[in-house]
C-alpha cells in the first residue's frame, strides 16, 4: 500500500459509516425522530419516576441514528456488570449471611475491606458481623471478595449511580449500607440465583440419599448374626 493510502482509506470507511448513520432515517423521513424508545419532544414535563427509566437497547436490527437519552434512559446492564459489593441478607427470615469468616477481607487485593466479629456476653464468638466497612473509594470492582465468599454472603451490585455531594464518610460504606435483601439480589442476578438454587436443591437431594445410607448401614451392623446352616449327620 502506497504512503497514505491507508489514512485515505480510513477517511473513507469513516465517511461511509457516517453517511449511512443517517441514510435511512432520511430515507424513511425520519431525520429528526429520535430514536430510543423513550420520550419524544414535548414529554419534557412527563419524566419517568427515578429508578423505573425505560431500558433501552441497540441491538443488530438498529441501524440510523440512536440516543440514549440519560438518565431518562439507559441501556441495559448485564447480569455479571459489577460495580461495588453487597452483602446479602435472606428475605424469608432475615438472616444476615455473612459469619465475619474475614475471608474477603483476606484476599481483597486493595485491601479495603475491614470488619469486628460478634461476640456473645460471655465473650465466645458469634458467627456474624459486629461491624463491617468497605472503602468504596478504594475497592477496585474485582469481585474477588465475591467469588472466595464461602457463604454467598458478598456479591457484586449493578448499581452505578453512585456519586454525591461528600467524599469521605459517605464513602465508607458500612453494615446498613451494604445489606440488601435475597430478593433484590435474585432480581438483578437471575441466572446466578437460579444456578444457586440448583446447587441447593442437589446437595439436599444428596443429603436425604447420605442420610438412607448410613440408615441402612447401621440396620445392618446392629442386625442378628445369621445362624448357621445345620451340617448333615455324619458330615
Ligand atoms: S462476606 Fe463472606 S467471606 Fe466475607 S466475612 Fe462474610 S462470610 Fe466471610
Ligand atoms: S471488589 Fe475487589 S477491591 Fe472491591 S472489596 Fe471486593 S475484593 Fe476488594
Amino acid at each position: 500500500m502506497g504512503i497514505g493510502q491507508g489514512v485515505i482509506r480510513g477517511h473513507a470507511i469513516t465517511l461511509r459509516r457516517f453517511v449511512l448513520t443517517f441514510w435511512r432515517d432520511f430515507r424513511l423521513g425520519k431525520a429528526f425522530a429520535r430514536r430510543g424508545g423513550g420520550h419524544g419532544a414535548f414529554d419534557f414535563f412527563q419524566k419517568p419516576e427515578r429508578g423505573h427509566e425505560p431500558t433501552v437497547t441497540q441491538d443488530f436490527t438498529t441501524d440510523g441514528l440512536f440516543t440514549v437519552e440519560y438518565p431518562d434512559e439507559r441501556l441495559p446492564v448485564y447480569e455479571r456488570f459489577r460495580v461495588l459489593p453487597m452483602l446479602v441478607y435472606d428475605t424469608e427470615d432475615g438472616n444476615v449471611r455473612c459469619t465475619s469468616c474475614n475471608i474477603c477481607a483476606k484476599v481483597c487485593p486493595p485491601q479495603c475491606i475491614w470488619m469486628t466479629q460478634a461476640k456473645s456476653p460471655k465473650g465466645t464468638v458469634v458467627p456474624l458481623p459486629e461491624d463491617f466497612y468497605i472503602d468504596m473509594d478504594v475497592c477496585m470492582n474485582c469481585g474477588l471478595c465475591s467469588e472466595y465468599c464461602p457463604f454467598d454472603a458478598i456479591k457484586m451490585d449493578q448499581n452505578f449511580e453512585l456519586s454525591n455531594y461528600e467524599r469521605h464518610q459517605t464513602h465508607i460504606y458500612s453494615l446498613q449500607d451494604l445489606l440488601v435483601s435475597s430478593e433484590y439480589y435474585s432480581k438483578t442476578h437471575p441466572d446466578a440465583w437460579a444456578s444457586a438454587e440448583q446447587v441447593a436443591e442437589r446437595g439436599k437431594v444428596a443429603k436425604k440419599k447420605d442420610q438412607r445410607l448410613q440408615k441402612a448401614l447401621s440396620a445392618g451392623r446392629s442386625a442378628p448374626a445369621a445362624k448357621p446352616s445345620p451340617q448333615p449327620a455324619g458330615a
